[in-house]
């Protein structure tokens, strides 16, 4: 049997019809920036995100990038985020000149440790940026009250957890601004590139408007860049919206399935699930014993997995400057090392979850 990590093709097949109609339609039209499929797509998902804006661009990096700029980030400031990312949360704030002040992990969640960020905030900490790492929120209420307390800007990077929820609360809904990713094995993937920022501050809507559309804000233009979602990506977002929230509960139904039959493989840690939160399963990632040889065992009997993220962010290359060692991020640096992420899909059946569940038994047997 073959496990794919992920099956892009599945999923077109589901919604061919719908899909090819709203190609053909843009198309037809001949018009392939902006237009009514990018603001039908913009309002829905504000609606959905319960955010007064939604400002398409054209990619999650971006999003990262224009939200840094929308609120004035600069050269000698400092943004606190998690050692655990993909690389864009970090090298996002080196590129708008500030310095990424790493915070080690939650151990159950894997998310930014809240606990650990009042010791690096200095004068110069401008911003807070928590990652919904794999598709749960990160813990919003003490981080939110820490941007209170130290007056402190917040942006979620929420390319793993679309229509997540801790309690009452999405995405975005207490902080200054998400952002989100649209590439395509996303939980809501566009054919191609894609991303945008939600805001229910008018100002940084607007600000973040213009600068992603060459800084164009009337006569006080602004530097600006070009970041944009197109037409063609957007008609097919506007078709995948209708859908996604039946995807997120068939993954949460596959992580259910996976959890039972892993839960007593003693060489295993499945994911940790807070109380009234709506994990998304971007992935579904758990600690494994012997993992490069449990990951080798599975390529073998056709199961694709993947590891999120083989490097911890203060080490990596582009942060050798910060001289950060291993030993600093004890819990993010350990979970780099144990983590496994296992195929995880809406279109995924039960017997190939159960068949990855058993190569596992296997390996360990
Ligand atoms: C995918 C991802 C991004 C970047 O999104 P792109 O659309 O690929 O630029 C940023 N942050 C996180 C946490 C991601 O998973």
């Amino acid at each position: 049997m073959q496990v794919p990590l992920i099956d892009l093709k599945a999923q077109y097949a589901q919604i061919k019809p719908d899909i090819d109609q709203v190609i053909q339609e843009v198309l037809s039209a001949g018009s392939f920036i902006g237009g009514q499929a990018v603001s039908d797509f913009e309002n829905s998902f504000a609606k959905k995100s319960n955010a007064l804006h939604c400002i398409s661009v054209a990619n999650g990096t971006d999003a990262l990038y224009i939200s840094l700029k929308a609120l004035g980030i600069k050269e000698g400031d400092e943004v606190i985020t998690t050692a655990s990312s993909w690389v864009s949360t970090a090298s996002m704030i080196q590129h708008v000149g500030a310095i990424p002040v790493f915070v080690d992990i939650d151990p159950d969640t894997y998310t930014i440790d809240p606990s650990l960020i009042e010791e690096k905030i200095t004068e110069r900490t401008k911003v807070i940026i928590p990652v919904h790492l794999y598709g749960q929120m990160a813990d919003m209420t003490k981080i939110k009250s820490i941007c209170n307390k130290y007056n402190l800007y917040c942006i979620e990077d929420t390319a793993q957890a679309h229509f997540a929820r801790l309690g009452d609360t999405m995405p975005g809904e207490v902080s200054d601004i998400a952002t989100f990713s649209f590439y395509p094995t996303k939980n809501l993937g566009a054919y191609g590139d894609g991303g945008c920022i939600t805001t229910s501050d008018d100002e940084l809507a607007q600000r973040s408007r213009a600068y992603a559309n060459y800084g164009n804000k009337g006569k006080d233009n602004i530097l600006g860049i070009n970041s944009r979602l197109d037409t063609l990506q957007a008609a097919i977002l506007n078709v995948k919206l209708n859908h996604v929230d039946t995807w997120i509960d068939q993954r949460i139904s596959h992580a259910d399935t996976y959890d039972r039959l892993l839960k007593n493989v003693s060489q295993i840690t499945i994911p940790t699930v807070k109380q009234q939160a709506r994990h998304t399963y971007y992935a579904y990632a758990i600690r494994c014993q012997d993992r490069d040889q449990l990951q080798k065992h599975l390529s073998e009997k056709g199961v694709t997995t993947t590891i999120h993220y083989p490097t911890i962010l203060p080490l990596l290359p582009i942060f050798t400057s910060l001289d950060h060692r291993e030993d600093d991020f004890s819990v993010a640096y350990l979970h780099q090392q144990e983590t496994l992420s296992l195929p995880i899909y809406a279109e995924l059946t039960d017997e190939q979850i159960t068949y990855v569940a058993d190569c596992i038994r296997d390996f360990y047997n």
